[in-house]
């Protein structure tokens, strides 16, 4: 049982029965950088029961600029210190480390114990891996991207899914970024899990969020289902390493 004392200013608004959902659920953090120290943060901080964190980066200065809840660990591997960190904050919540890098081979083993996926992977070849993924699981996907000033965000729970928007790799961006930016999207992924386990509100489902920081303009548009999506059209059978080499596009489908 959760003390109501902690959780109180939630529970005037989601109910015991919305904290006891949280309590009860399990979610995968896919990555403990820029998104995922924020996402971490406010998902134990409301209770959810199990959090599962991977991630095979050890921890580096130039991380604490944005991964705030990696202060004083520099050289530790991040997912063992965003689990101290959880710990510290919420004992109530159970923590799953997973020290290493998400690949085709291990996540469909990885997912499967878990209610919710956030993906918050620094590259697009983890993000294909995770559509697929959960696509084939049938979990819901909260997904964010950020660079420099801008970030994204959408929810995907069958489809339309991330290859209907993106059917392959985009020309990478690069690695700057203003930390509260990063910030910003990891609180808005926590915040589309907090209501897809409550079922509070209306998830980002078919619509990606856009924001660009430096002029504040926020705008979203409608994501229809690709007539020739591969995974859409249910001909993708499993996880194969081909699909996640150059540019990610789907060349095996069985
Ligand atoms: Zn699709």
């Amino acid at each position: 049982m959760f003390s109501f004392e902690r959780y109180s200013r939630q529970i005037e608004i989601l109910g015991i029965e919305g904290q006891e959902r949280l309590a009860k659920a399990s979610v995968l953090v896919v990555g403990a950088g820029g998104l995922g120290s924020a996402v971490i943060q406010y998902l134990a901080s409301a209770g959810i029961g199990r959090l599962g964190i991977v991630d095979g980066d050890i921890v580096e200065d130039s991380n604490l600029q944005r991964q705030t809840i990696h202060a004083g660990n520099i050289g530790m591997n991040k997912a063992e210190s965003a689990g101290a960190f959880v710990k510290k904050l919420n004992p109530d919540v159970a923590v799953d480390i997973y020290p290493f890098d998400l690949t085709p081979k291990n996540v469909i083993g990885l997912l499967r114990g878990y209610d919710v996926i956030v993906g918050c992977p620094d590259s697009f070849k983890v993000r294909y891996i995770l559509n697929d993924a959960c696509f084939l699981l049938k979990k819901p996907f909260v997904h964010s991207a950020v660079y420099a000033f801008e970030g994204e965000l959408s929810t995907f729970h069958g489809s339309p899914c991330y290859r209907c928007y993106l059917p392959k790799m985009p020309p990478a961006t690069g690695k700057a970024i203003i930390g509260a930016v990063a910030g910003v999207f990891g609180c808005l992924q926590a915040l589309e899990t907090i209501k897809l386990i409550t079922g509070y509100g209306d998830i980002l489902k078919g619509r990606i969020l856009r924001l660009d920081a430096s002029t504040m303009s926020f705008f979203e548009f409608n994501l229809q289902k690709r007539k020739e999506c591969p995974l859409c059209n249910g001909e993708l059978k499993g996880i194969f390493e081909e699909n996640y080499i150059g540019d990610c596009e789907i060349v095996r489908l069985k």
